[in-house]
């Protein structure tokens, strides 16, 4: 066990209804009891009873605030970002980034350390990573009171939110995450796929706050898919993205990896991109020196990058289109060279575009996050958060 990583085991858990109120102060901000009770179909009576228990427990404060008008002070309940801690770490192919949050999903910490190096498998040895996300857990634990739990997050699919089945960066095939962590930390620990670890942050504390369905696209090592409808995450993708990742776009197009002709990862996927600007100039080629050649006016890379954000554009109407949501997030570490080209916006506006007779009108809300690892490792904590607090 980590020393340092105190888990506060008296903490009583929360009741179904604590917890609403609780989720409901996070997501919405304060609120008075009034609200509350509106919100969530409460009594007032309950609404009281409910205040005071999370006031007594140290989830929540509670304050008179005098009426503007006539009337009486109104009680504010407001959660106390403070009452739980929660450590977030992504890992990549070599590298874990840890955060510790706040209630709140407020980073109050962030720490990295390298991963044990692949062996000549390509897999990155188990046991030794257990051991260096352990020893993150204990150096973000000092930064904080207590931490109550751990949400890792990691790119590939996870099963029971806790088996690795596929860690397509790590090499891992059917191992458990969580049972070793949980007994290198005395900690609850929750594991699940990065992408839909982001759609659970954006849930709480982004697009959810005004979307019950919408969809997040992340570009960067890979395409990535993940999908919230009427206020649940899905925790498992059919498919893990190939439906959509391998959607045609123009037959005429470059081949993906698949051997499909212009699909949507054969135009946006970045190591498929790289391999096209690459052999067209006989040497390898990064993504960012694709950007970089663009921006300087150099036009094969304008073309790919165009090519890359019409095929995204399409990406995104389709993907609206399936999950009949006006939201659709965009985010990863490509993501920002791609909403700057015009080409994507451009795509949108010509799937949306109605016939002569049609009257319906839509509007698509493109939220657009780049991320760095920290945001990734937030999303992960955002998890250990949902997990800690009960949320299923
Ligand atoms: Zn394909």
């Amino acid at each position: 066990m980590v020393k340092s990583a105190r888990s506060p085991a008296t903490r009583p858990g929360l009741s179904s209804a604590e917890l609403a109120v609780t989720r409901h102060l996070l997501i919405h901000g304060p609120s008075t009891r009034q609200d509350l009770g509106d919100h969530l179909n409460l009594s007032y009576a309950s609404t009281s009873r409910l205040a005071r228990a999370l006031v007594d427990g140290g989830m929540a404060s509670e304050a008179l605030v005098p009426e503007t008008a006539i009337g009486r002070p109104r009680q504010v309940l407001t959660a106390v970002p403070a009452a739980r801690h929660v450590v977030g770490c992504k890992l990549t192919a070599d590298t874990a980034y840890g955060v510790v949050c706040d209630m709140l999903g407020t980073v109050r910490a962030t720490a990295r350390m390298a991963l044990p190096k692949p062996d000549a498998r390509g897999t990155v040895p188990f046991a030794a990573a257990v051991t260096v996300i352990a020893r993150l857990v204990g150096r973000l634990a000092r930064r904080v009171p207590a931490i109550d739990g751990i949400g890792l997050a990691v790119g590939g699919v996870v099963a029971r939110r806790a088996i690795v089945t596929e860690g397509t960066f790590l090499g891992w095939r059917d191992v458990d995450l969580a049972t070793p962590v949980a007994e290198h930390t005395g900690l609850p620990v929750i594991v699940t796929n990065d992408v839909t670890a982001l759609a659970r942050e954006q849930l709480w504390f982004g697009a959810g706050r005004t979307h019950s369905t919408f969809g997040v696209v992340t570009v960067g090592a890979g395409l990535g898919f993940g999908v919230v409808r009427e206020g649940i995450a899905v925790e498992e993708l059919i498919d893990n993205g190939h439906l959509l990742a391998h959607a045609p776009v123009d037959p005429r197009g470059p081949r993906c990896r698949l051997g499909h002709p212009g699909c949507v990862a054969a135009y946006l996927n970045r190591e498929d991109i790289e391999d096209h600007a690459g052999r067209a100039l006989g040497r390898p080629v990064t993504f960012d020196e694709i950007v970089g050649a663009s921006d300087a006016g150099d036009p094969a890379a304008t073309d790919l990058i165009s090519g890359a954000a019409r095929a995204l554009g399409h990406l995104v109407a389709t993907f609206a289109g399936a999950l009949q949501s006006t939201c659709v997030v965009l985010a990863g570490e490509d993501v920002a060279a791609l909403t700057a080209s015009p080409a994507m916006n451009e795509a949108v506006a010509d799937r949306l575009r109605p016939g002569p007779h049609e009257v319906q009108r839509c509007a698509l809300d493109i939220v657009a996050t780049p991320l760095t690892f920290t945001d990734w490792a937030r999303g992960a904590a955002v998890v250990g958060i949902q997990h800690v607090l009960g949320v299923v």
